[in-house]
């Protein structure tokens, strides 16, 4: 980003949450103790590594407390700074608040290219890291409850896990300390296509309102619909892959690191993500044509856009060639304060990044809850709901012969209907009905109040009101 006007990701947070504020009527000085970042740690660290010491800049920050514990992922990435911590920190305030989730905002990172490191050097790393914060409550089940982000996934979080264990010996809810861990190191089923889940879930919600699709200037279902994706990463991918293959949408382009791809016919996902695996980029890619600078893709025309890499990615710049009518945020920020106005006064509908991401920590919370209760959901009740249905069909089955009816159920609904609810099926229902449930908190504050221009608004309304009663009932 070159524009000297273009506010950083942290000014861009603040001006989204003051716009939204001033529709607020919240007691004196309650605005500035929700705007401000509580608390951000930094630490220094050494780490013997290659026969040297090699010191590494970390940060975990805690935006707000009306809720503990506090939640939000931790970064490994060189872009990694306070501001960037503090602003997502930000965000995960109000996503948790929009979803419903009982957490306050947090948010971590550490300054390292994951590239650049051996597996067992980057454990060593992860570990010292874990231990600086874990030593301050930074990391602690009932205080601060990290999960992944960009740079980090289920290996990181099994090790930030383990390592708090090795620290608190006689915790039992130590595995509640972190979230997105592997399952057999006390994870949940779904966890980790949940963020991309969340984003078709979102989509499929914004498809159910004809009204809201006018809005983009478009018709009909998710079906059909072309899609350009930024970043084939842990969102990115599942969502693409998702829309893709269960909702009918044609991935028209992919842009990663290195360049696009762009095939009008649709993109197949899995073979692009196994390319990329091989080749560590999207270069050389048989199918499609190849675009060196990937951001160009950004301005294809296209019906909806998933910027799923990082934020600040749509800027004044080229805010106004982006063609899509409908975005969603499934990276946090990738939309800057300037361009967001751009695209609003252009009519863009924007789903925005505190809503449409927030299936990773809704599925996070699960698995929270999970590690506290202590047992797999649906372990107890998944046989009986399987002998009540079997019993009904038994019934229908008999009533059936008995007048002559000639009924006969297909093999495949009897088998989909007898199914009791495993983990991952009560996992997506929950997800769905949070991802519903916020739309339509948000969908009506966007469609009742006049002075409510976009969803981004309404979703920072709910949010705050929602964080202002938090405190009120606190007495603050
Ligand atoms: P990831 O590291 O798995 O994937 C990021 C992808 O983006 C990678 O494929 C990377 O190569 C690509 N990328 C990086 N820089 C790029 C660039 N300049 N242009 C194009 N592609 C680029 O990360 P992730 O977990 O998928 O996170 C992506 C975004 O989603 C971040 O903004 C993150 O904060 C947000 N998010 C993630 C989760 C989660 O559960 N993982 C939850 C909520 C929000």
């Amino acid at each position: 980003m070159t524009n000297p006007s273009e506010p950083s990701f942290r000014d861009s947070v603040e001006i989204m949450f003051s716009r939204a504020v001033k529709l607020i009527d919240l007691p004196d000085g309650l605005e500035e103790k929700i705007r401000v970042c509580n608390a951000t740690y930094t630490v220094r660290f050494g780490v013997r590594l290659r026969g040297k010491i090699h010191t590494f800049t970390g940060y975990r920050a805690v935006h707000s407390e009306h809720m503990e514990p506090v939640k939000g992922g931790i970064r490994f990435a060189m872009a990694v700074h306070q501001d960037e911590v503090e602003a997502l920190a930000a965000l995960m305030t109000f996503k948790c608040a929009l979803v419903e989730t009982p957490f306050g905002g947090s948010k971590g990172g550490l300054r390292i290219d994951p590239n650049e490191w051996e597996e067992h050097e980057l454990e060593q790393i992860t570990r010292r890291f874990t231990y600086e914060l874990a030593k301050r409550d930074l990391i602690h089940p009932s205080q601060n409850v990290p999960a992944p982000d960009m740079g980090t996934g289920e290996r990181e979080m099994a090790w930030m896990a383990d390592q708090y264990a090795r620290m608190n010996t006689t915790d039992i809810n130590a595995r509640a300390c972190v979230t997105g861990k592997p399952i057999n190191a006390g994870g949940i089923q779904g966890r980790t296509e949940a963020t991309g889940r969340g984003v078709q879930y979102a989509l499929q919600e914004f498809f159910r309102y004809p009204e809201d699709i006018a809005k983009a200037g478009m018709e009909g279902t998710l079906k059909g619909k072309r899609v350009i994706v930024q970043g084939l990463g842990n969102v990115g991918y599942h969502a693409a892959k998702f829309l893709s293959e269960e909702d009918g949408c044609l991935v028209t382009a992919v842009i990663e690191r290195d360049g696009a791809i762009h095939d009008e016919s649709g993109i197949d996902i899995e073979a692009l993500r196994a390319w990329i695996g091989d080749h560590g980029g999207v270069s050389g890619y048989p199918k499609g044509s190849y675009i060196q600078d990937g951001s160009n893709a950004l301005e294809y025309e296209c019906d909806i856009l998933v910027p799923a890499a990082l934020e600040g990615v749509i800027h004044l710049g080229n805010a106004k060639n982006v063609k899509a009518p409908l975005i969603i945020e499934a990276a946090n920020g990738p939309i800057t304060a300037g361009a967001d106005e751009i695209l609003r006064a252009k009519g863009t509908v924007i789903i925005p990044d505190l809503y449409a991401n927030a299936g990773g920590v809704t599925v996070s919370y699960f698995e929270w809850v999970k590690n506290l209760s202590h047992i797999r959901f649906g372990r107890m009740e998944k046989r009986q709901e399987e002998a009540q249905h079997r019993l009904l069909i038994e019934e229908l089955e008999r009533l059936s012969a008995d007048k002559g009816l000639g009924w006969e159920l297909s093999p495949d609904f009897k088998a989909k209907f007898m199914r009791g609810a495993g983990e991952l099926e009560l996992v997506r229902s929950g997800l769905d009905d949070t991802m519903r449930t916020a739309y339509q908190a948000m969908r009506k504050v966007w469609h009742e109040r006049d002075d409510v221009e976009d969803l981004r608004m309404a979703a920072y309304l709910v949010s705050i009101e929602r964080i202002a009663a938090s405190y009120r009932a606190k007495g603050l």
